[in-house]
């Protein structure tokens, strides 16, 4: 399993570090990374961006019956976070109490690992964000 774990961080270090892009000529920022802006095209600067893994919770579900692997982390809630920056992305919310979370919730990103039992690639959440209070 640590193997595992090993490969998809290789794979796509800039997902779990929160690397994205930012277009310096309009100063857009995308998350995951970009190779060109979709707004400036070929005048567009692009640029790695390291976001500060803080923002608000877009939406949400709560997951009461997890997918292999996560069975013991059920129920557990899934948002769209709305980065600071302004991106969104699909995140895992960890050690949360239901009256904790809620549309504009402030959230910051937590250093959790992944599924330990999940084979690799069934499912994957990518990231985990605990509440800021
Ligand atoms: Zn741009």
């Amino acid at each position: 399993m640590k193997k595992n774990l090993a490969l998809v961080w290789r794979r796509i270090p800039q997902r779990y570090r929160l690397i994205g892009s930012l277009c310096e000529s309009c100063n857009e920022k995308f998350f995951p990374k970009r190779h060109f802006c979709p707004k400036c095209r070929r005048k567009g600067k692009i640029k790695d961006f390291q976001f500060s893994g803080k923002g608000s919770v877009y939406s949400y579900t709560k997951v009461s019956v997890a997918p292999e692997g996560y069975e013991s982390m059920a129920p557990y809630y899934l948002a769209i976070v709305k980065l600071d920056e302004g991106p969104l992305l699909l995140a895992q919310i960890v050690d949360c109490e239901d009256d904790e979370i809620h549309i504009g919730a402030k959230v910051r990103k937590a250093f959790r690992i992944m599924n330990k039992d999940g084979k690799e690639g069934v499912i994957n959440y990518g990231f985990k964000f605990i509440i800021d209070n």
